[in-house]
């Protein structure tokens, strides 16, 4: 008899347990459970929608999903339908791959005013994350501040910034590309707290921003480190290459195309002032770093008139049941993926929001080598007590074979060389079942 393992969460982290999983114990079985119809996480709900080779990974987890070993079981929320306790009353094993899904917050006056948003909900928004769906951010404005300097903020500049044309053909929603399409939006500023060198995103992220049909990208000479500056040349996070982007765009002129991207430098947001419960500008201050490299206020103030804020400063996981919780790394309680004997974690809830699609990788293994040593106990019943406990609670599972045919639905409904036309509500996919 080959050990039960339940997974919770579908995206990268979950899937590349599953893998691990199978190849390690040709015997197990692996049920990956998702509170969405729809497999793969942030590779559908987190990835630009105009970054569309990121998500070719789908096809590799799509190996493993076909697995004789592997179920997918979508639209089943923990706790909601089975409680952790229950998962593990039936399985030998948990995995949690829930992933860092809730904003972290500014923690500055004004944060709760109408236009000011966090990366997870905005992102979600555009790319038809159903928890999403009703966001409706007011584009019809000309300013938009972007609040952080990793790749999400470069994300949601760049995506504010194409044109109508250039956001239909990739797989974002449809309400985001009509918005987008008729937004009068010509200023973006992107704020980071720290300069050029410390930035968090990557090369390949900050070249596109001299790629844009509509958009100019502005960046101040006098912020950018000097030809004397030895700059380092590692990986994705090469200073070299990012500096060397930001000199080209540093020679451009503000008037050369309709939108202006503003990247900005030392300086972070201190207050959102707001007019009848919406906000109408953003207080920053200029920083310096110190000595040892902190962010440090400089007293100096402005103000940046804008109708919409969001904030890319990272995110968190979300508590589950009484699973062990680490308030300051706002994620779970772990020893290298150990929660406990039995229970285990991938993925961000493991280690946070950081790193890239294939960083999940060993997470992955780490979790079959643990289970590797458990014992399958005879008394639990597995996948075949998981059916029944949601049949007894009316749950209408999607199993990966249902997926791939709200998949083709999607796939029928594209326009303008789109990918896919994604549904955008869990009645939709679950109705196109029929
Ligand atoms: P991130 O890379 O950690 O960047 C967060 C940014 O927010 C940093 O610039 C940080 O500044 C800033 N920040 C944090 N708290 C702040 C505050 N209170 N006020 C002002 N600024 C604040 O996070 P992310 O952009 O959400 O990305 C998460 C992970 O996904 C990263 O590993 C990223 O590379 C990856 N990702 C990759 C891609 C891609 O490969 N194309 C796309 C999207 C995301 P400090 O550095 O000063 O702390």
């Amino acid at each position: 008899m080959g050990l039960s393992v339940a997974i919770v969460g579908s995206g990268p982290g979950g899937f590349y347990s599953a893998a691990a999983l199978i190849k390690e114990m040709p015997d197990c079985k692996v049920d990956v459970i998702d509170r969405l119809p729809t497999p793969f996480g942030l590779i559908r709900a987190g990835v630009a929608p105009d970054h569309q080779s990121s998500k070719k990974i789908a096809k590799i987890f799509e190996r493993t999903a076909l697995s004789p070993q592997v179920r997918f079981l979508g639209n089943v929320e923990v706790p909601r339908d089975v409680s952790i306790a229950e998962l593990r009353g039936l399985y030998d094993a948990v995995v949690l791959a829930t992933g860092a899904p809730r904003d972290r917050r500014m923690g500055i006056p004004g944060e709760d005013l109408g236009g000011v948003y966090g990366s997870s909900e905005f992102v979600g928004w555009y790319n038809a994350h159903p928890d999403f769906r009703e966001l409706s951010p007011d584009l019809h404005t000309g300013t938009a501040v972007v609040i952080g300097a990793g790749n999400v903020a470069l994300d949601v500049a760049r995506l504010l910034a194409k044109t109508g044309e250039e956001v239909r053909a990739t797989d974002m929603a449809h309400y985001a590309a009509d918005a987008i399409d008729v937004s009068p939006l010509n200023d973006i500023y992107v704020y980071a707290r720290r300069g050029p060198l410390q930035a968090a995103f990557t090369h390949k992220e900050v070249k596109e921003f001299g790629e844009l049909d509509n958009a100019v990208t502005l960046v101040d000479p006098a912020v950018l480190p000097g030809e004397d500056v030895e700059l380092h040349d590692k990986g994705r996070g090469s200073q070299e290459k990012n500096i060397g982007y930001l000199r080209e765009y540093a020679k451009n002129k503000g008037d050369e195309k309709p939108v202006r991207i503003h990247l900005e430098f030392y300086a972070m947001p201190i207050e959102l002032i707001g007019e009848d419960g919406r906000v109408k500008a953003i207080r920053m201050e200029r920083t310096r770093l110190d000595d040892s490299g902190r962010v440090t206020p400089t007293g100096e103030t402005f103000e940046v008139p804008c109708n919409i804020v969001v904030a890319c400063i990272g995110t968190q996981s979300t508590p589950l049941d009484n699973v062990a919780y680490d308030e300051k790394n706002q994620r779970f309680l772990n020893s290298d993926g150990e929660i406990e004997h039995g229970l285990y974690v991938a993925g961000w809830a493991k280690r946070g929001p950081s790193g890239t699609i294939a960083t999940n990788f060993p997470d992955g293994e780490r979790v079959a080598q643990y289970c590797k040593e458990l014992t399958p106990d005879a008394f639990k019943q597995g996948p075949a007590g998981l059916d029944q406990l949601l049949a007894d609670r009316d749950v209408r599972v999607v199993t990966y074979e249902d997926w791939k045919r709200i998949e083709a639905a999607e796939e029928a409904g594209a326009t303008h060389g789109a990918p896919r036309r994604k549904f955008t509500t869990i009645p939709e996919m679950i109705g196109s079942l029929g």
